[in-house]
């Protein structure tokens, strides 16, 4: 089975999500078009890294289905590592690996993952390495570069899986103030390139001129799903209202 151009490329139907006692997603349904970009937000707690968390299945889900390109979630074995390679995740911690140079943490996937020869994939990192504006670091070790830099370095990394989608969660939280720029620009670069991308972030600037869509999460439920113009100017709900209010 091959997915149409024209189905969404992620679909949640009803996804419940448990921790122990805790329902921390409620009947979410979400569905992401092809060259999407859709922005959750939401107070702390509310289950949005559980959401990103699941659409590449570092969570399972207690109820519900996942699809991801026409298919259900697999849930181990070579199908999930191919899923996991397709779904580009990048956290608010940039995880990468410490001891390697920025250019062996931007080729190493490719090389023991896809199988690529060192060579081409060092190329291609160097490649995607210019891509984020950070070539000239590529022989570095993570620890000499500004959090900015090493944040571009994991999309970087990322990318170099030739993903089909991105997860941001958080992506420049941890970052001082002067560096989230860099970060949000090369992202929105992304975004008009056409990537499908699931961004969670607390940069409404961001969210209003990058984002197709803003989905609100509150208490594990998704509580709005709106274009940024509407939902920031017409918040339905209190709980937007009121998160708004604070944030903006
Ligand atoms: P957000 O990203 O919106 O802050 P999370 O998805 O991280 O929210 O968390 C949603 C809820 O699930 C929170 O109450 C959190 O404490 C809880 N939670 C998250 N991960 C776990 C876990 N591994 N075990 C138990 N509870 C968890
Ligand atoms: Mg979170």
């Amino acid at each position: 089975m091959t997915a149409t151009k024209t189905e969404p490329l992620i679909v949640l139907d009803k996804v419940d999500k448990w921790f122990g006692p805790l329902h921390v997603l409620q009947q979410v349904d979400l569905s992401v078009k092809r060259g999407e970009v859709v922005v959750v937000i939401g107070p702390s707690g509310s289950g949005k890294s559980t959401l990103c968390r699941a659409i590449n299945r570092l969570e399972p889900i207690n109820g519900g289905t996942i699809t991801f390109d026409g298919k259900p979630l697999p849930a181990e074995g070579k199908a999930l590592a191919k899923l996991r390679s397709e779904v580009g995740m990048v956290f608010q911690s940039f995880n990468l690996f410490a001891h390697k140079t920025i250019v062996d943490n931007v080729s190493l996937g490719p090389i023991k993952v896809r199988g690529e020869k060192p060579a081409a994939a060092r190329d291609r990192a160097m490649k995607l390495l210019d891509r984020v504006g950070i070539a000239n670091q590529a022989n570095k070790f993570p620890a000499q570069l500004s959090g900015g830099q090493q944040q571009r370095a994991a999309i970087a990394r990322a990318l170099a899986m030739q993903p089909k989608a991105m997860l941001f969660d958080e992506p420049t939280s941890a970052l001082d103030p002067e560096m989230v720029g860099e970060v949000l620009d090369v992202m929105a670069s992304l975004a008009s390139e056409g990537m499908t991308m699931v961004v969670v972030t607390h940069e409404m600037g961001f969210a209003r001129h990058v984002a197709n869509r803003v989905i609100f999460m509150a208490d594990g439920q998704l509580v709005e799903d709106a274009p940024p113009d509407e939902f920031f100017a017409n918040p339905r709900s209190d709980r937007a209202k009121d998160f708004l209010s604070k944030i903006l």
